[in-house]
């Protein structure tokens, strides 16, 4: 049996797909293998998001070639966006000693793929980074092996076209799993002893299949009987209609908690990112969220620097983050990425010592938010899901989350990862809370 090794880099999006690519090829007579000494093959799926993702895989591929010197047999593919975004600097590159790539839709043929690269010497056509209109691995179960959370990606690529991102053109157009095809697959993570589901999609809540809707789908999810916490990732601030609103208020096993990129604060920013909202109109989903659901946490995505982006425009970023007042924050320099909108129409002029002292700034900002947000905690009774018998600091702690997905810190007691608790909260940090159990659910 041929070994394979595999490395995941990037989103979650990616780690699912590593998981389906696990399960082709163990289908396929493949066994995995946790080295790359005794690996056949070597895969590494890429992220090309920004670029200090590629150099890192660049720099991976010399140091695995170096400890592998002796062994010409080794061959080492490359899955992920850099398939799609660098094809044809991949396989050209004579500085890049790599035998085959292939795209996010092509993993279905990565055994087909493997053997043509074991019989061929020329590499410049060992490639798939077809995107397809239709693939959405539908009938693949991803080797989810052993966790309390499981991800299910219901739907695959983008239609946005924000100016700054590559994943349209490395993912290609929309399409969505239907409805059965995703509750099935809840079923068996059920069955296997999760207890939290999170929904996946690079627009998660721009899912649509043959006119069933986001809103229908967390529904449908939430019946499943075993799983008792559902979430969902990455959603884009245009598709929230009220009834999803109210299914996220209402509904009892969705999770109180909306991840809501923001991007920018001002409005002629948004609008060369081609984000379709302006400032306003994003501060007003926030307050009807909000009026839904006053406790609703809420974390976000921005970017600083974006080409052309004056000190007073970024002062409305400052804005935007102290009136919502975020419970967690993702801050990136804008990096200029190959093929998008972006690189093609923008200067990417604000100098390097302005995007630093910019993002320093925010991050302050955010780490005193999110340390008011946590002391507001102490002294409630919250319902946590453990997720660790042990944490990294102590054996005798064990670790959970709250529904507003905060990491919970408590002592070690008569429960186990799986179980739920009522804890009340006794201390907080701008990242981690910690508690007390006070009862053990049986749920
Ligand atoms: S919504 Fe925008 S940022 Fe998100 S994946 Fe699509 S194009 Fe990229």
């Amino acid at each position: 049996m041929k070994k394979v090794f595999i490395e995941t880099y990037g989103c979650q999006m990616n780690v699912y797909d590593t998981d389906i690519v696990k399960s082709v090829l163990g289908s396929n007579g493949y066994e995995l293998t946790e080295s790359t000494d005794d690996a056949d093959i070597v895969l590494l799926n890429t992220c090309s998001v920004r670029e200090n993702a590629n150099r890192k895989v660049h720099n991976r591929i010399h140091n695995i070639r170096h400890q592998n010197k002796k062994r010409d047999d080794l061959k080492i593919g490359i899955l992920g966006c850099m398939a799609t975004n660098f094809r044809k600097q991949l396989l050209k590159d004579p500085k890049l000693p790599i035998d085959f790539i292939a795209g996010p839709d092509s993993y279905k043929r990565l055994p087909q793929l493997i053997e043509e690269v074991n019989g061929s010497v020329d590499t410049e056509n060992n490639f798939d980074v077809t995107l397809s209109e239709f693939e959405t691995y539908s009938d693949i179960y991803p080797s989810q092996t052993g966790g309390i959370n499981a991800w299910i990606a219901v739907m695959r690529g983008c239609d946005n076209f924000c100016t700054f991102c590559v994943v349209p053109y490395t993912r290609g157009r929309e399409r969505s799993r239907s409805p059965q095809n995703v509750v099935d697959e809840a079923k068996r993570l059920a069955d296997k002893g999760y207890r939290q589901i999170t929904l996946l999609g690079q627009n998660v809540n721009s899912y649509n299949h043959e006119g069933a809707t986001f809103a229908e789908l967390l529904d449908k999810v939430s019946e499943v009987s075993g799983i008792e916490r559902i979430r969902f990732t990455s959603p884009h601030p245009k598709d929230f209609p009220r009834p999803l609103l109210k299914l996220i208020s209402d509904n009892p096993k969705v999770c109180k908690q909306i991840h809501l990129p923001l991007q920018a604060g001002n409005t002629r920013v948004l609008e060369m990112m081609n984000r379709t909202y302006s400032k306003q109109e994003y501060l007003d989903l926030v307050d009807e969220i909000r009026e839904l659901y006053p406790n609703m946490a809420l974390s976000t995505d921005i970017i600083v620097g974006f080409p052309t982006e004056s000190d007073a425009e970024f002062e409305e970023t400052v804005e935007v983050m102290e009136k919502v007042e975020y419970d967690s924050a993702f801050i990136f320099k804008y990096s200029e990425r190959p093929q998008t909108i972006a690189k093609r129409k923008f200067p990417d002029d604000v100098p390097e010592p302005v995007k630093t002292e910019r993002i320093v700034r925010l991050n302050k900002i955010q780490k005193q938010h999110s340390y008011q947000k946590n002391l507001a905690h102490v002294g409630e009774v919250q319902e946590i899901l453990l997720e660790q018998d042990t944490t990294k600091r102590s054996d005798q702690e064990c670790q959970g989350r709250n529904d507003a997905n905060k990491i919970v810190i408590l002592p070690k007691g008569d429960y186990h990862k799986g179980q739920f608790v009522m804890a009340e909260i006794t201390d907080a940090s701008p990242h981690t809370l910690r508690g007390k159990v006070v009862e053990v659910l049986q749920k």
